[in-house]
């Protein structure tokens, strides 16, 4: 086995741990590959030791990585990174999934781009800025009904959750972090119409797992520092 290869074997087997303790069916949490400033040759690597989701946090990169590794039929990427509208045309047509929906804006570029490539309805997370941290990107608590009411009006998005981004190196403080997204879920309506709670990264991912986390987006425990 590859180094890399161990260490995703690694974290698959404490993202199951972490749901025993929780109670949860661990085929209910999946991991996002975080593979920004990887090249396409180390995604490539993790795909042949069966990761198949992977997460990006910038357009252009999404975009040559995507078109890079476009013979791997069933990889798939999610966005997870701030997105300007003006990128939406180089996510939409090569993602999954976009983590961080802020604006009725940004949804209604990705709605006209996901539906110009044929890839509507495209599944979208709202980031919430749930500390209200001013130098955090994501809405307000308080805005979510109102951008939940827009976006549903987009046939061509899928709306399935909520995202946020925890204060760092503060364990206690992510723990209540998590738990408020969980509850603002419940608040808007719960699991069965905000399916996913995207959560929890290298150093906090098993907290986030016991306040609920649905995907977890793990980047250097598996692919190690980004220099
Ligand atoms: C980089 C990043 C991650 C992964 O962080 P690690 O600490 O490397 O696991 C997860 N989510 C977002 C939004 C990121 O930007």
């Amino acid at each position: 086995m590859s180094a890399l290869a161990e260490r995703l074997a690694g974290i698959q087997e404490r993202i199951h741990a972490a749901a025993r303790s929780a109670g949860r069916d661990p085929s209910s949490i999946r991991l996002v590959a975080v593979s920004k400033k990887m090249d396409a040759a180390k995604v490539r690597e993790a795909y042949e030791a069966g990761q198949r989701l992977f997460g990006e946090n910038y357009a252009q990169e999404l975009a040559a990585k995507a078109d890079a590794l476009s013979d791997l039929p069933d990889i798939a990427w999610h966005f997870i990174g701030h997105l300007q509208s003006n990128k939406a045309r180089l996510v939409a047509p090569r993602a999954k999934a976009v983590h961080t929906i802020d604006g009725i804006g940004l949804g209604r570029e990705l709605a006209r781009r996901a539906e110009a490539a044929g890839r509507a309805p495209l599944d979208v997370l709202i980031e919430v800025n749930v500390g209200g941290e001013p130098q955090k990107h994501g809405i307000v608590a308080s805005e979510l009904a109102d951008l939940l009411a827009q976006l549903r009006e987009l046939p061509s998005l899928s709306v399935r959750g909520l995202m946020t981004m925890p204060p760092e190196g503060d364990p206690e403080a992510a723990r209540t972090v998590f738990e408020t997204l969980a509850s603002l879920r419940n608040l808007h309506g719960g699991p069965a119409v905000l399916p996913e709670l995207s959560m929890g990264m290298s150093g906090d991912f098993e907290l986030a797992i016991a306040a609920g986390a649905t995907l977890v987006r793990v980047g250097s425990a598996i692919f190690g520092p980004r220099s």
